[in-house]
């Protein structure tokens, strides 16, 4: 049975997404900027921040109500029920220590039947000491072994597991230039079960 690695922010959720409708662009009214127009990530140069002050939003809205809140994508539940039980899962994250447990809970709440394990890489924040097992995901992947599939919105940790031989499928989003829409990739998982 083969195995497959999900990113959980911007692909099983949709974070950034949900974090600037709701959160940004309610409380600066004179933003002229839609979603689609953010084409980096970390969009902070875009929104005129520093970027401490855009992680410290982010990160506040990653363990608030609204967050935990935040639906799957139906389309991507239904491919779980129907096709979940014939692949292994594990969810690979990267963020601050501190904002994991909201998004372990998000996953295992709405993905738990199919998805058992929950991973993450540390990402670094001002005066907080983790100790160092992977400095990234890519590391993480080469010690875990087992990926056989990776889906992630980050195209520099597609690249890198591409090299480690693992099929890889960047879901697109406005910061990169993916071209097959989530449900494509799904239809593909299945084809190379
Ligand atoms: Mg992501």
């Amino acid at each position: 049975m083969k195995t497959i690695v999900w990113d959980i922010d911007d692909v099983l959720n949709d974070l950034t997404k949900s974090w600037f409708e709701n959160i940004w662009l309610l409380s600066n009214p004179g933003c002229r900027l839609s979603y689609q127009n953010l084409t980096s990530n970390p969009p902070n140069e875009l929104l005129n921040l520093q970027k401490e002050d855009y992680f410290k939003l982010l990160d506040e809205y990653r363990n608030s109500d609204k967050a935990r809140n935040m639906k799957p994508d139906k389309k991507v539940i239904k491919w779980f029920e129907k096709y979940g039980e014939n692949f292994r899962h594990i969810a690979l994250t990267a963020r601050p220590t501190h904002t994991v447990a909201a998004a372990a809970e998000w996953v295992l709440c709405y993905f738990g039947k199919w998805i058992r394990t929950v991973s993450f890489i540390p990402s670094a924040r001002p005066k907080i000491y983790m100790p160092s097992y992977d400095k990234d995901k890519i590391k993480y992947l080469k010690w875990f072994g087992k990926a056989d599939f990776f889906i992630d919105d980050k195209t520099d940790d597609i690249k890198g597991a591409k090299t480690l031989g693992i099929q890889s499928y960047l879901v697109p989003q406005p910061w990169n230039k993916g071209t097959l829409p989530l449900p494509e990739i799904l239809s593909l998982l299945i084809k190379n079960e």
